[in-house]
């Protein structure tokens, strides 16, 4: 390339005059393969450009920065007390530098190297010493003057191994100035001059050449507020879509037909579950699908406002289906369902992974003519959902991960457009963040409270060295008529040290629970096993059940009142939190006690919560704070690409300002049709198109 040729965004960096061919192809391994690709690569830190001072100048018991040649390095001690030692020189004199700790610096820091050290200036054996100093190499190819002059802050870059920050930062400065000429911005300024934001590409030359720290947060404001504003027009859109081509059935609910699903409810709903049923019924008479999240704590009594949501479906002649995590689950709330129907002319179908070809295939067959109503099987059953003849409402049980089910459901988006209302169900309570995040606005209804008669369970933390008295407690307890749940985690014979059920409930019946009835449950049992197991243990034909996490959800005993949970400290939050779920379901006052011995500060915090708290909303928050809401909402698994400068935690103005002006965007714009929306329409597809499933729309 000819040093007149012009710089464009798609010019590859190996063919920037000054750049050249070898580093380019190092950029180009790290991503930054071209112009644009090199501008959008933001620093993620800044640093103070410190001055430099000749070693003989160096102020003692000050934080100083020097700069000098290395001449010489040693690994002096061994072991855990190796460290590794190095001497600079520059024409005024000689710095020691110490590293303790750190002998593989061995291998980093090398004769003939140029370096920039900083720390704390001391004196050692008479000689000048900086004990774990900062360092960086100075490339001396690249001519440090020349980078930029009179800045204060320097940009630190994500980098490699082949590549340091500092090249990057060369090239990027070599590319700057033509780089910006050619960056357009998708906000007018009037729109920016309201919002008090620079222009975008003012907002890249103060991230990378920022005079001050200024410059960095103005920057980095207009940056941010741009990644939230397309994911927020994105998930509008989207939206915007689903509501104009999409409609689903509007669902009768009539006084009559309130009354007639009543009537199969054992007791009077709560006055949570109550708002919550009137909510969800004025959502499903509309033909606008419904996409409503039902958030409510274990035991609050998700199951029936489901149930109230599908007869009504079935009432106006259509199909439904409920979704469980777990086949057991998925097992339990056909057992429940089925006898709170009884003597009902609704048909019911249970499709799990147990049935036989031939059985499913004739389910399907029955899904398929419409000869069966109510559906229930795994999560798995999603993948069924346009084979219904008229599938008006589905329900998705114990929902934790969010971003699954979103794609989940997109899918279903094919026959004529009509697609079934949509409720999920959880007992992790979405932040407000976290709902405007994935879903724009996702609706929410909560169920506030638990049925009446409640009491709180005992929760009590202790070490694995207390087993053996914890099961004496258990055997008195059962001795007098309870029933208990014992939680072992799933079997990894590699992790000896764990409780697995087999030898547990070994110890047991020749121990503390001799001449007791236990009996074992795990994901490997038969169909049929598990069901006959679980029928004895409600029928109290079972003290003791001692089982993996296929119990994790769900299972509604309300006689069992006792659970010890082993290997504690191996569970996630959310996870014992469900577990301890599995009694104090009844009125009888129940306990939990959890055995672990926390090897981390994490797993100790979550067991300290658990044993402070039984609010689920309150443990989410816990679970976040050590967590972070991304972890918690499987963000990742939602296919959502990662924010580069947004932060959800600390952005959330941020974050209610770009979702205001998406929706406001749509819908002035009937989704982006407008003159001037052509630039961010395409920046949007690009950035969430894929994920979001907005292909058909763009
Ligand atoms: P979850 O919200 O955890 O799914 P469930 O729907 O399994 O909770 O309900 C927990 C228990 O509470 C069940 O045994 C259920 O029969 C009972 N239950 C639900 N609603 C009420 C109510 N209004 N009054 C009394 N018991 C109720
Ligand atoms: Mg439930």
């Amino acid at each position: 390339m000819s040093e007149q040729e012009p710089i464009l965004l798609t010019t590859p960096v190996a063919r920037v005059p000054g750049i050249g061919e070898s580093r380019g192809r190092k950029l180009a391994e790290l991503g930054l393969n071209n112009v644009g690709r090199l501008i959008a690569h933001l620093p993620h830190r800044h640093e103070r450009i410190e001055a430099e001072a000749a070693i003989s100048e160096l102020e003692l018991g000050a934080n100083v920065t020097a700069r000098g040649e290395v001449s010489a390095t040693r690994v002096a001690g061994r072991g855990r007390r190796a460290r590794f030692e190095a001497v600079l020189m520059d024409d005024t004199g000689r710095l020691d530098l110490v590293w303790f700790n750190q002998a593989y610096l061995r291998g980093r820091i090398v004769p003939g190297m140029v370096l920039r050290v900083r720390g704390k200036l001391n004196e050692h054996n008479h000689a000048l010493q900086i004990a774990n100093a900062q360092w960086e190499e100075i490339d001396p190819e690249l001519d440090d003057e020349q980078i930029v002059d009179g800045l204060t802050l320097r940009p630190i870059y994500p980098a490699s191994e082949a590549v340091t920050s500092r090249q990057i930062e060369y090239a990027i400065v070599k590319v700057l100035d033509d780089a910006l000429a050619l960056i357009d911005d998708h906000l007018d300024e009037a729109y920016r001059t309201e919002r008090e934001m620079p222009e975008l590409r003012q907002a890249y030359r103060m991230m990378h050449t920022p005079k001050d720290e200024g410059e960095v947060v103005d920057a980095k404001r207009r940056l941010a507020y741009d990644e939230l504003l397309l994911l927020q027009l994105g998930v509008h859109l989207k939206r915007l879509h689903l509501r104009k081509k999409l409609c689903a059935p509007a669902l009768a609910c009539t006084p009559r037909i309130d009354e007639q699903i009543r009537g199969r409810f054992p007791f009077a709903l709560t006055d949570a579950q109550e708002r919550v049923v009137l909510e969800v019924a004025q959502d499903l008479s509309q033909t606008t699908p419904t996409n409503r999240l039902i958030q409510g704590d274990v035991g609050s009594g998700k199951t029936v406002v489901a149930l109230y949501a599908m007869l009504l479906a079935v009432a106006s002649g259509h199909q439904a289906a409920l979704m469980a995590p777990t086949e057991l689950l998925a097992e339990q709330h056909y057992a429940t369902i089925t006898d709170l129907l009884e003597g009902a002319r609704v048909r019911i179908g249970l499709l799990t992974a147990s049935l036989t070809s031939s059985e499913r295939e004739a389910l399907v067959e029955q899904i398929e003519s419409g000869s069966v109503d109510l559906v229930i099987g795994t999560h798995a059953l999603l993948s069924e959902a346009e084979r219904f003849l008229s599938l008006g409402v589905v329900v998705i049980d114990e929902q934790h991960r969010f971003g699954v089910h979103q794609r989940a459901v997109l899918r279903t988006d094919r026959n004529g457009h009509t697609v079934p209302h949509t409720l999920v169900m959880t007992a992790t309570p979405i932040p407000r963040t976290m709902a405007l995040t994935l879903f724009g606005d996702l609706d929410v209804s909560t169920i506030d409270a638990l049925p009446p008669g409640r009491t709180p369970i005992k929760t009590r933390v202790v070490g694995s060295a207390d087993r053996e008295r914890v099961y004496g407690w258990l055997g008195e307890r059962v001795a007098g008529g309870e029933q208990a749940f014992i939680v072992v985690p799933a079997i990894d014979p590699s992790e000896i040290e764990m409780m697995d059920v087999r030898t547990l409930m070994g110890l047991l019946e020749n121990g503390q629970l001799r001449g007791r009835r236990l009996a074992a449950l795990h994901g490997r049992l038969k169909r049929e096993t598990r069901e006959q197991i679980m029928h004895r243990f409600r029928a109290g034909k079972i003290d003791v059940l001692v089982a993996t996490t296929v119990i994790e959800v769900g299972v509604d005993v309300p006689n069992a009142t006792v659970m010890v949970i082993e290997n504690a400290d191996r569970f996630g939050l959310a996870q014992l939190h469900q577990l301890r779920g599995r009694v104090g379901r009844g009125s009888r006052a129940s306990a939990c006690v959890l055995i672990g011995d926390a090897k981390t500060p994490d797993a100790e915090q979550r067991l300290a919560a658990l044993a402070q708290t039984g609010d689920g909303f309150v443990l989410a928050q816990r679970d976040m704070e050590i967590r972070g809401p991304g972890e918690v909402f499987g963000v990742k698994q939602s296919g959502m690409p990662p924010f580069r400068v947004a932060d959800l935690s600390r952005d959330t103005d941020l974050l209610s300002m770009a979702s205001r002006d998406a929706r406001e965007w749509i819908e002035r714009t009937d989704g982006l049709q407008g003159e001037g929306d052509a630039l961010v329409r395409r920046r949007l597809l690009k950035a969430h198109g894929r994920w979001l499933g907005l292909g058909d729309v763009g």
